[in-house]
């Protein structure tokens, strides 16, 4: 047996300091896990915890730079989240054990068609349209533990044409990596590959056709994208 056709490219993150590159089999993406942006979402997070969706694993848009303001939107939104890589597999993973499971971690953005998400919430559907399209999900170099070892602290920060729009510290997430990578293995078996976008901090907003965002955190560099 043979494709019908050339199966696509596998979707791929380069590794920092090498040639190599991360293979992206699944992207995974954790909702309303800072309580400042939960809030600024309308959300409690007292009450409502964090949850989970996905973006698809061609939405990711390596290294930044130049991305195409998408179709289907008016208010077309940034989210800098700190991205897991996972490196070894598995299902049920204790939390104690959950580290020994990251590869690495990068810089990301959920960029998000704010106005699409907020219809299809406010009738109960699905948010893929608003969440999941192509070059939503750039995301940087990503950094082995062996380099960076397991950020837990430090700034999170974005900024569009120079001025500060979103910064939080890696602290303040509500579930931590550990807690996240132990809760989302109960609901399917993670495998390498897997990448995990932790959610973002408060002062979300809108980017404009040719803004340049600027995301960082810090320990894994950052990350230039212009929408044009
Ligand atoms: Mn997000």
């Amino acid at each position: 047996m043979r494709y019908a056709f050339a199966p696509p490219p596998v979707p791929a993150v380069p590794v920092a300091g090498s040639d190599a590159l991360f293979p992206v089999r699944r992207i995974y993406c954790v909702g309303r896990n800072y309580a400042a942006h939960a809030r600024e979402m309308g959300a409690d997070p007292e009450r409502e915890p964090p949850f989970f969706f996905c973006k698809s694993a061609d939405a990711i848009q390596a290294g930044g730079g130049a991305v195409a303001y998408p179709p289907m939107t008016n208010d077309y939104q940034h989210e800098v989240e700190l991205v897991v890589a996972i490196g070894a597999g598995g299902a049920d993973i204790a939390a104690a054990r959950a580290a020994e499971h990251v590869f690495g971690y990068a810089v990301g953005l959920d960029m998000t068609r704010r106005d699409l998400q907020a219809a299809l919430k406010a009738k109960g559907r699905p948010w893929e349209m608003g969440k999941s399209f192509d070059a939503s999900a750039p995301v940087g170099a990503i950094h082995r533990v062996a380099q960076c070892g397991h950020p837990r602290s430090g700034a999170i920060r974005l900024a569009v044409d120079g001025a500060e729009r979103q910064r939080g510290d890696l602290s303040e997430m509500i579930w931590s990596v550990e807690a996240i990578i132990a809760q989302l293995s109960r609901y399917v078996a993670l495998a390498p590959g897997d990448l995990i976008f932790t959610g973002t901090p408060a002062g979300v907003g809108a980017v404009r056709r040719g803004q340049r965002l600027l995301a960082a955190i810090d320990g894994l560099g950052e990350l230039a994208v212009t929408f044009v």
